[in-house]
């Protein structure tokens, strides 16, 4: 049952005195739920919670906390059919996408328990002491990663579950040993609350502190403000637009004590398409682009938003079939009015750029929100002068460069943005003499992808989603997959301290039994 309340701990609660309600764009109306935004009050109580909770939860084993990942996931799964239809309700999309984010979101929180158990991802280093080195005696330095503290999620509005409450930024931050305060994202909010008693189910029952986990809603910006300029907040995981994201970054930064915001954030996952492409497989590309670019209404960070290639013939013939292919596809609605409303703004100010061709721009009448697809074309030239071209336009629209030749392909792509991915389709043979382009394109992004689709984000340990600004506000990291625990810890080392007072997995008899870097060598001995 959806109380629209907030959830400081466990406790239900509903002081602020700003109600908002949910939208079914599908509908095209409001849902019956009210929500209560989160007051100050409310704020601080959850951040206090999570600073006492942090005491005790920084300090449970691997096991304990893996044990309260895999009840969250068993907990969201038990909420059955009322946590889909809500989904669907608040967002637009479909059932089955509905149940695949899901089992993505379950399979996340289980993987990170996976890490828990193994429990090698703490990076134990240890140098042993030399108290007859000369000419200085050497300490013993023990080394390993430990939890920031308490973290604030923003939830997207683009994955209400994967990217959401229980999504990759909860689900690592809790790995890494940091209490979470959730600010819910105000377009799903009931899935929000439901997927937050989850969690706070599964808290009780694992024995987890109270605090552990908050969620708060809000349908405005101060309360993301608020818990970010919160002196106890130690970290920030966000996923939405760069105005969002950068503004939340540079808030972070004007704090007496500076955190750090990993801020997911806009990108146009350029795909550059090489001659023998455009030579054998330029219709069966094209129409696996078309669905690329139309699926989920293109409400995807990966969306393939831009695609050069040189001109020629082969080009327009892959132009034509693209335009056609997008065109023949039954447009999908969009997540709330809003971003639909974005979408249309958009991608009428980069059809009005200089230069560009409309190729395919989809008449007929459609339902409520529902986004209409559009590819451009527009020369090199044209498009390294002007960045508004550069921009997302987040729904169903890709803009096609014709590049004079692979120097001026090259050229644009040192000149880019930072990417969250980059595709390459061609042959081999492509790669090895176009070195350059490969280069170029590697320098920009995150994830680079030969002969396939940047849609779909693969949960595992070498899986990459980030990239450089304004990709993301730290290159270093990503957001999905295990290793997106590292972006919620920071290194600690222990100089000659006593070996039974160590952190286990730092003991010199190993108890833990995980794999650690012992005077240069990977060991469990
Ligand atoms: P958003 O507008 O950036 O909002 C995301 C969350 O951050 C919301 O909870 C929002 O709060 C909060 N927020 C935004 N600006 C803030 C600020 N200055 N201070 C404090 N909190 C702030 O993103 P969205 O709602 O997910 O979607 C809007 C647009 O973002 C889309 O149309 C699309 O262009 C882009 N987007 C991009 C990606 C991507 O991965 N590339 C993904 C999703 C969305 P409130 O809503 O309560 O104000």
């Amino acid at each position: 049952m959806i109380s629209g309340t907030n959830s400081i701990g466990n406790k239900a609660s509903k002081q602020g005195k700003k109600t908002f309600k949910t939208f079914d764009p599908k509908q095209n109306k409001d849902t019956e739920w009210t929500f209560y935004e989160a007051s100050s009050s409310e704020i601080d109580e959850a951040v206090a919670l999570a600073t006492e909770a942090f005491n005790m939860y920084k300090d449970c084993s691997g096991e304990k906390k893996a044990e309260f990942l895999e009840a969250i996931a068993d907990e969201i799964e038990a909420l059955g059919e009322e946590l889909i239809d809500t989904y669907c309700k608040e967002s637009g999309l479909p059932q089955g996408r509905a149940m695949g984010e899901r089992g993505r979101t379950m399979g996340q929180l289980r993987a990170f328990a996976k890490v828990l158990k193994e429990g090698s991802w703490v990076e134990a280093v240890i140098e042993k002491a030399q108290p007859n080195r000369e000419p200085m005696p050497k300490s013993d330095i023990r080394k390993m990663l430990f939890p920031l503290g308490p973290v604030v999620v923003f939830g997207a509005s683009n994955f209400p579950l994967a990217f959401s409450t229980a999504g990759g930024d909860t689900a690592s931050a809790l790995a890494a040993g940091c209490p979470v305060i959730v600010k819910s994202h105000p377009m799903h909010a009931g899935t929000g609350e439901l997927v937050s008693s989850a969690i706070i189910k599964a808290a009780e029952k694992t024995g987890m502190p109270n605090g552990v986990f908050s969620n708060l809603n809000s349908s405005g910006i101060e309360v993301g403000q608020q818990l970010v300029k919160h002196p106890k907040v130690k970290g920030v995981g966000f996923t939405g637009s760069i105005k969002g994201g950068t503004s939340l970054y540079k808030l972070a930064n004007e704090r007496d004590e500076p955190i750090p915001v990993f801020a997911e954030m806009g990108s146009i996952n350029p795909v550059v398409v090489l001659p023998s492409a455009l030579e054998n497989d330029s219709d069966a590309w094209a129409t696996k682009y078309a669905s690329s670019i139309t699926l989920g209404a293109g409400q995807f960070c990966t969306n393939p938003g831009l695609v050069l290639a040189v001109k020629g013939e082969k080009l327009d013939g892959f132009i034509k079939t693209l335009s056609e292919e997008i065109l023949k596809l039954e447009p999908t609605c969009m997540l709330h009015p809003n971003i639909y409303a974005k979408y249309n703004e958009g991608k009428k100010e980069l059809s009005a750029q200089s230069g560009v061709t409309i190729t395919a721009d989809y008449k007929k009448d459609t339902n409520a929100n529902t986004a209409k697809p559009s590819i451009l074309k527009v020369s090199g030239a044209d498009f390294l002068a002007n960045t508004k071209l550069h921009t997302e336009v987040f729904g169903p629209f890709s803009v096609v460069v014709i590049c004079g030749d692979t120097a001026e392909m090259e050229n644009i792509l040192n000149h880019l943005e930072g990417q969250l991915t980059g595709t390459i389709l061609g042959s081999e043979e492509d790669l090895e003499n176009n070195s350059g382009v490969v280069d170029a394109l590697q320098s920009r992004v995150g994830r680079i992808l030969f002969n396939g689709v940047p849609t779909g984000v693969e949960v595992n340990s070498s899986m990459v989603h980030g990239g450089p600004f304004p990709a993301t506000t730290d290159p270093r990291f990503t957001s999905v997959g295990t290793s997106a625990i590292k972006r919620w810890v920071r290194p600690v080392s222990f100089q000659d301290w006593p070996n039974k007072l160590l952190p286990l997995a730092l003991q010199n008899e190993n108890p833990l039994k995980i794999t650690r870097l012992v005077e240069g060598e990977y060991t469990k001995n």
